[in-house]
């Protein structure tokens, strides 16, 4: 009773679902072992920018009130600098989510007649609100702060001329996101946002570049700000937390920058004096310290799922073979029932709330039912095994995390076993010969 397919079976796993993920991850072994490759540095990365920041045990204990000398708090920030390569950090509690620190970032440096520039593209979802793309209480617009884009052209390339025609003498900021988000587009690699970085310095260098980091730490060796991001801007409960913090965010960049997003969190002249880190910071160090190896477990979930649902002949986005630069993995099912299957899945596979079933839903700000399947330690993380989708065309999932690659690899079987019972895939399409 200690073999592996037993416990698979009392986990409700088919033998031949079974099988086909065992044939399809002997596909994926070269893939695993570079990514164990870029792991193995950046855990070595995070070791050194810890040991520089001569992080000790007093570090961990954390403080209360004003948090005035929380010297864990203040190494930790000294940790994310020494990791990026920035002048400063700010990594706080206080920021709620990866939407705050990006408004945060983004109206702490930004004054009325100033102009944002997103040379990528629409943003993520909630930044439109904080932008004032749709009109809000409290965003950039109503302080006076315009806004331009320029889209993507066709073929996922740059659009150098729109760029360089839309840069006038108010553009104060560019924002660029590197991951696709919900958007169809690709996700940019670090060393194109470096190109696109310079050729914005050229035409007029004192303009700030942010990168929206979300999803993408740890996925390369290098980040942003190592190819001339001013500021690089993530949430905790993604990528960087581990699956261990609880909250939530960072910023890390140009020393000017970050004290102006300081001062914007608590207050002018207050800055980054005050902030207590009560009891999260052993959870962010030792976060921090796994972040690369949860990280490289969450690809290659994702690489996973895409071998096998490119298989089934389901669109995936990226494909099976192809570089990645950030978590996320998209499955077009084509079909309503294909994305709730999928979602039912997922969340029996997780170690919490696995007996439930979810079911779509009208969110708030979303035009379509939503469904969401999660079972996270901590709400809303996806860095955790989690997936959405709006039960709208194309009918897609966006699925996400893994803290584990065991985790990862039983979700995503189990995501199989789900869209078998249900019919959706034939056992006949489970058969592989050929590999
Ligand atoms: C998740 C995400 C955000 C917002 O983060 P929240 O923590 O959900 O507020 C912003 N941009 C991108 C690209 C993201 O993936």
């Amino acid at each position: 009773m200690t073999e592996i397919n037993e416990i698979y079976r009392m986990l409700d796993i088919d033998e031949d679902v079974r099988i086909f993920g065992e044939k399809i991850l002997e596909k994926c072994k070269e893939r695993f072992e570079q990514i164990d490759e870029t792991a193995e540095y950046n855990q070595l990365k995070v070791i050194k920018a810890m040991q520089d920041a001569r992080v000790s045990e007093a570090c961990l204990l954390g403080t209360n009130g004003y948090g005035y000398n929380d010297i864990g708090r203040d190494a930790l920030e000294e940790v994310y600098a020494n990791l990026f390569h920035t002048e400063d950090a700010l990594v706080r509690p206080q920021i709620t989510c990866g939407t705050h620190a990006l408004a945060l970032a983004l109206m702490s440096n930004l004054r009325p007649g100033d102009e944002l520039l997103s040379p990528v593209g629409k943003p993520y979802d909630t930044l439109e609100e904080v932008i004032g793309i749709r009109p809000s209480k409290g965003s950039l617009r109503e302080y006076g702060v315009t806004y331009a884009q320029v889209d993507l052209l066709e073929d996922g390339e740059f659009d150098w001329d729109g760029i360089r025609n839309a840069i006038n003498e108010k553009t104060k900021m560019v924002t660029i996101q590197r991951s696709k988000g919900y958007e169809p587009r690709k996700t940019l690699s670090v060393e194109r946002i470096g190109q696109l970085i310079s050729f914005i310095k050229d035409i007029k260098p004192e303009i700030i570049c942010m990168v929206d980091n979300c999803y993408g730490e740890f996925v390369q060796r290098i980040e942003p700000s190592d190819v001339g991001a001013d500021m690089v801007v993530g949430s905790l409960i993604k990528n960087p937390g581990g699956g261990l913090a609880p909250i939530g965010g960072y910023i890390a960049g140009k020393k000017e920058c970050v004290e102006n997003a300081a001062y914007r969190l608590t207050s002018p002249g207050l800055g980054k004096e005050v902030g207590a880190s009560l009891g999260v910071l052993p959870a962010f160090y030792q976060g921090l310290f796994l972040a690369p190896i949860v990280t490289a477990s969450a690809l290659k979930g994702a690489i996973f799922a895409a071998n096998i649902y490119e298989r089934l002949g389901y669109k995936v986005v990226p494909d099976a073979s192809e570089p990645r630069f950030d978590i996320i993995q998209a499955i077009t099912f084509g079909n309503p029932e294909g994305v709730i299957s999928f979602c039912k899945g997922i969340q029996a596979a997780a170690p919490v709330d696995s007996h439930v079933t979810p079911e779509p839903w009208d969110m708030p700000g979303y035009d379509a039912p939503v469904i969401m399947a999660a079972g996270a330690f901590v709400s809303g993380s996806s860095i955790e095994l989690s997936a959405d989708g709006p039960i709208k065309p194309p009918y897609a999932v966006y699925m996400q995390g893994g803290l584990t690659f065991p985790h990862a690899k039983y979700g995503m079987l189990k995501t199989l076993q789900s869209m078998k019972n249900d019919g959706i895939v034939k056992p006949q399409q489970l058969t592989i010969t050929d590999i």
